[in-house]
């Protein structure tokens, strides 16, 4: 069998996170009762006129900004014209010829660059909802008329982890630049694959087939994979490869032919007449790009140089906005990040993994999390006991401080009770003395860990360890 090379290129669509539709005042928002957020304008009844929403094209260009994109001065929305139930007007606001951002792109772990060809602006169409046999299908306007950015990459893309690592990417920064939710599983971005094969190291592009609406990272490896195969196996069979649209069926892990490609100009796109050309000065990209707060990149940088943290760490705490929101939430209450972070890895997320949520503070608020570190650090706590005090605040008000004195958890002996744990101890393990001149700081940490165990967790490690350094070399030379 001959060697191929995948060629891909991706069509992102993301729903912009306004507060309301982008050629009207609905509101944009998910969940809700069927067609309650219509009006005549996004469902199309004659006499209604669009009004362009400012806030969506602001949210574009930052985008834009953000994917190093050129933002054009000029831009026009033009209607494509097209049938379907979920369409009511007949024809979606879109833009074909000056769409608001061009260029650009994201880099890859492997410093590969993918270059993106436009970002454009235009409206999401309604949602069919297929019932029975009896009752049909039925249509909810809701989502028609929610701005929706499309974001359309230069086919640069040569496998399934490449996609996959471009659109994890790419989610991050919306939600980062504060543009998007990104949330796939609502819908919330969805994205269509175009891909074709052609031989190992040749320049002449096969022909592409198109999958649409691929909504989780999984179905787009699987959608990949299969449609690579299935083009391998027709052109080794001896077939053309017809250009088409193909629905991913993820149940039975298939694609089908939908219907055979249309070109833009099946679409009879002319520029909407109840629109104005939209106009972006200098000045106002200038604002928009201040606007732009901390993307994950730059925190990577700040928590690996101004906080010293592995990089290993700051990746998994900006894999989520909002952890590495919860992570700078705690670190102006403590300046111990490391510890932190080890918290958070570990123990937060892993109760996160079974009680899926977006704000950490919902498992335990920030100064709950911050009293542990600091009783840990300063050893008024012992490590058992801040474990088990962090399960006990988990989902609860209580406070940290007030429930590990409740308990019992705090250390605290006295100067004399310590020094008889110590002396205690000392004489019940006198054996173990004969290694400290050979190996002094084993021997310590084995008295310390009895003098705690002894006290049942209540003697301070550093105060007992410094007893014990005092203590011990009189003793050797009695
Ligand atoms: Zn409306």
């Amino acid at each position: 069998m001959k060697e191929y090379d995948l060629v891909i290129g991706l069509e992102i669509h993301a729903e912009v996170n306004t507060n309301t539709k982008v050629f009207c005042s609905c509101k944009n928002s998910f969940g809700e009762e069927p067609n309650t957020n219509c009006c005549p304008g996004c469902l199309g009844l004659p006499g209604s006129l669009p009004v362009l929403n400012k806030k969506a094209v602001e949210y574009t260009v930052k985008t834009g900004l953000c994917l190093g994109c050129e933002i054009s001065p000029l831009s026009v929305f033009e209607r494509k014209n097209y049938f379907y139930p979920d369409l009511s007007k007949a024809y979606q606001i879109s833009q074909l010829v000056k769409p608001l951002c061009l260029g650009g792109g994201l880099e890859l772990d492997s410093g590969k660059f993918i270059r993106l060809n436009r970002i454009h602006l235009e409206e999401d169409a309604g949602k069919l909802i297929h019932k029975t046999k009896t009752i049909g299908t039925l249509v909810d306007n809701n989502r028609g008329g929610i701005p929706l950015m499309e974001l359309v990459t230069e086919p640069d893309i040569s496998s399934a982890s490449e996609a996959v690592e471009f659109l994890d990417k790419l989610r991050r920064t919306l939600i980062y630049a504060g543009v998007a939710n990104c949330k796939m599983e609502q819908g919330g971005m969805r994205c269509d694959v175009n891909l074709s094969i052609k031989e190992k190291g040749s320049s002449k592009l096969g022909t592409r087939t198109e999958m649409k609406n691929l909504n989780s990272f999984k179905m787009v490896t699987r959608a990949i994979e299969y449609e690579t195969k299935r083009q391998i196996e027709e052109i080794e069979a001896g077939n053309k490869i017809i250009q088409q649209t193909r629905k991913w069926d993820d149940n039975k892990g298939k694609s089908y032919a939908m219907r055979s490609k249309e070109n833009s100009n099946d679409y009879r796109y002319f520029p909407d007449p109840d629109l104005l050309t939209v106009t972006i000065s200098k000045q106002s990209i200038e604002e928009i790009r201040k606007s732009i707060p901390e993307l994950a990149k730059d925190r990577i940088i700040k928590y690996t140089e101004q906080y010293n943290l592995p990089e290993y760490d700051a990746r998994i705490l900006t894999n989520e906005k909002f952890i590495s929101d919860y992570f700078d939430q705690c670190l102006k209450l403590t300046n111990r990040p490391k510890q932190l972070s080890n918290w958070i890895m570990t123990q937060i997320l892993k109760v996160l993994k079974d009680n899926p949520c977006e704000d950490l503070n919902e498992i335990i608020n920030a100064e709950n999390l911050v009293a542990i570190v600091d009783m840990l650090e300063q050893k008024e706590i012992t490590r058992p006991n801040a474990n088990e005090l962090f399960n006990i605040l988990c989902f609860s008000n209580l406070k940290a401080k007030a429930v590990a004195k409740e308990k019992g958890m705090l250390v605290t002996l006295n100067d004399e009770e310590l020094e008889n744990f110590v002396d205690e101890v000392l004489k019940n393990f006198a054996d173990a003395l004969k290694d400290y001149s050979r190996t002094p700081e084993k021997v310590i940490m084995f008295f310390t860990g009895k003098v705690m165990a002894l006290s049942k967790g209540q003697a301070n490690p550093l105060k007992t360890q410094g007893l014990l350094k005092n203590k011990i070399p009189n003793i050797i030379k009695e």
